[in-house]
């Protein structure tokens, strides 16, 4: 058995058992494949996954999300690393080793929220955890030097 995402012409999404993906295929091109929601025939296997739609829907311009590319190596990893520290760098301000200071200063005193990257030291990261600020880690890369 095989369960697909389905899609209408009407952009209703559902799901559906077939014994093989053959099955679908078949069934779908002899239009015995019905939208529970308007009946339309005229169904096909939804591209979209469902998880990164639903990411995306959320997105706004400004937020800064981890890349959903699936990565297997070693390379592949340092290279999602690579990108994602190269978004980060681009959209939002450096502020070294006021990071702590600064997230906590938008957390509680209710500044105006923007995207800062910097450095924290182990101390500030538990604190901040602590205090339930939201922050992302940014792995170090090999290139990076102490
Ligand atoms: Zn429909």
């Amino acid at each position: 058995m095989i369960k697909y995402q389905l899609v209408c012409c009407q952009d209703h999404e559902f799901e559906a058992w077939f014994r093989c993906s053959n099955t679908f295929d078949v069934q779908s091109a002899i239009h015995q494949i019905e939208c529970p929601h308007c009946g339309s025939v005229d169904v096909s296997k939804s591209v979209m996954a469902p998880k990164i739609a639903r990411a995306k829907e959320r997105a706004s311009e400004n937020d800064i999300s981890w890349p959903t590319d699936v990565a297997a190596t070693e390379a592949e990893i340092t290279e999602v690393i690579r990108r994602f520290r190269a978004d980060v760098e681009a959209r939002s301000e450096y502020v070294g080793t006021k990071f702590s200071e600064e997230a906590r200063n938008m957390h509680f005193e209710d500044k105006p929220k923007r995207n800062i990257w910097g450095e924290a030291t182990v101390e500030e990261v538990r604190d901040l955890i602590e205090d339930e600020i939201e922050f992302v880690p940014i792995p170090r890369l090999p290139e990076d030097s102490d």
